[in-house]
């Protein structure tokens, strides 16, 4: 395993038996309710994936503010991971809270309009630039909307995607690239459809490759991360973005940018930042301080195809939306997020401590003599186990190393420190603090200097 270069697997065997007994001990009062919920919750966890930090059992919460996560055991956690992206402006932001607390006892759901929409509508417009805006309760749902309402605005029915992406459980997107032909992802839980027929899957980066694909005219939108975010992490090569929005239009099909991690890089999305037109813009996660809520804008171009699509389909079920999509109390949440919490102050200082961290995680991976990098996008920063940071999701699943990355996750929970438990994400917040990152630099310093080969 490349990652594993400059480390000495044994202590770091060692040392990971130590950890998982080290937790062991720390979490009786987890261990307790972790036995309790296995009786019956599948798998002992509300969502299985629960059960991906790698830890011996799972962790249980008792409260989460700012970016501080305080377990049942009483340990105060400093939160990086921050509910993967939910919570990237702290837990429970006060303007939130309140919102919340006001809606909480005047109704959360009638099917109806609130004051909100209106507001919540021209918050969004000026933010990212699009006219025209729905809801979803997840950037999942988002996803599945967008691309719905794009193939019946275009009548396109190809997606293409990059591979390594994703994008949610949106079943379209779950198409790899193994040694340069396109498979459905083996992992995937019972897909019966072949995903194959309406999904194209080239590599990040490849314009010609691309190029060759649209190239039919029958792909209807481009779904993409403007930055790969759930591969580790892989930046657009300078220029790519520019060459392959020309070559999109050129082919009439259409860019969806999904922002909801790449929101870390400024109040208006990584494109907004960057110049990139995209036709379409999606964002869940955090847009309503972590409540379940999802947005999706388009361009007044695609919403007049997209409301043609509408009027001109047989009165009935449209597949899109939920019941509770865009209730009461999500439409107050995001207000208040987006008015009070996502704001140019907030990103100021997430993304200036943001960098002290990417510097700082340099400075440890240097310090133990380790060929790893460090990419960062705004207040999102990711460590690669590779020197050079990876061209494309094939070159960044290659030196992914689940093992190498529970032992380092699970040394910094031990420590009191929380990161993603995929791969190797860290998120700032706006109440993050620099003691906060010296305590992460601290920490991580201390498990590499357990599994570095000694010089
Ligand atoms: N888009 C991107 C880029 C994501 O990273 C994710 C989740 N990691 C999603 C969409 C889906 O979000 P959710 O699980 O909240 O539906």
């Amino acid at each position: 395993r490349p990652g594993r270069r400059g480390l000495d697997w044994n202590r770091a065997t060692r040392f990971m038996a130590a950890e998982r007994e080290d937790y062991v001990q720390r979490n009786p009062a987890s261990a307790v309710l972790a036995r309790q919920a296995a009786e019956h919750l599948l798998f002992g966890v509300p969502l299985h994936w629960m059960n991906d930090w790698g830890t011996p059992f799972a962790l249980h919460v008792e409260h989460a503010t700012g970016v501080d996560v305080v377990d049942v055991d009483s340990h105060t956690l400093v939160d990086f991971c921050l509910g993967d992206t939910g919570a990237m402006f702290g837990h429970a932001p006060p303007p939130v809270a309140a919102a919340v607390q006001h809606q909480a006892a005047r109704g959360y759901t009638t099917m109806l309009a609130t004051q909100d929409a209106a507001e919540v509508g021209r918050l969004l417009a000026g933010r990212f630039g699009l006219p025209y805006w729905q809801f979803a309760l997840s950037a999942t749902d988002a996803n599945r909307y967008i691309v719905r309402w794009i193939r019946a605005a275009t009548g396109r029915k190809k997606i293409l995607v990059f591979n390594g992406c994703y994008h949610g459980t949106i079943e379209d997107v779950f198409v790899d690239l193994v040694e340069g032909q396109p498979v459905q992802r083996d992992s995937l839980l019972g897909q019966v459809h072949n995903l194959l027929e309406h999904t194209v899957v080239v590599e990040f980066n490849d314009l010609p490759a691309l190029e060759a694909a649209l190239a039919n005219g029958d792909v209807a939108c481009v779904l993409a991360e403007p930055v790969m975010t759930n591969i580790g992490m892989v930046l657009p090569e300078p220029g790519f973005w520019r060459a392959a929005q020309a070559l999109i239009h050129r082919h009439g099909s259409l860019l969806v940018m999904d922002e909801t991690h790449c929101i870390s890089t400024g109040p208006g999305g990584y494109a907004r930042a960057h110049g990139i037109e995209a036709d379409a813009v999606v964002m869940g996660k955090p847009v309503a301080g972590g409540l379940p809520s999802a947005v999706y804008g388009m361009s007044a171009a695609l919403a007049d195809r997209a409301v043609q699509a509408k009027r001109q389909a047989p009165p009935g079920h449209s597949g899109i939306g939920t019941t509770l999509t865009g209730n009461m109390l999500a439409m107050a949440a995001m207000r208040a997020a987006l008015s009070e919490v996502m704001t140019e102050a907030a990103y100021a200082h997430m993304l200036a401590l943001a960098e002290r961290l990417a510097d700082g995680i340099r400075a440890v991976i240097a310090r133990h003599q380790l060929p790893w990098c460090v990419t960062q996008v705004g207040a999102r920063v990711e460590f690669q186990f590779c020197a050079e940071p990876p061209k494309n999701g094939t070159e960044a699943d290659r030196v992914m190393d689940p093992e190498l990355e529970h032992l380092i996750h699970l040394g910094l929970l031990n420590r009191g420190v929380l990161i993603t438990p995929f791969h190797n994400m860290m998120l700032v917040s706006p109440v993050t603090t620099p003691e906060h990152v010296a305590q992460l630099l601290g920490s991580l310093d201390e498990v590499l200097a357990a599994i570095a080969a000694r010089a």
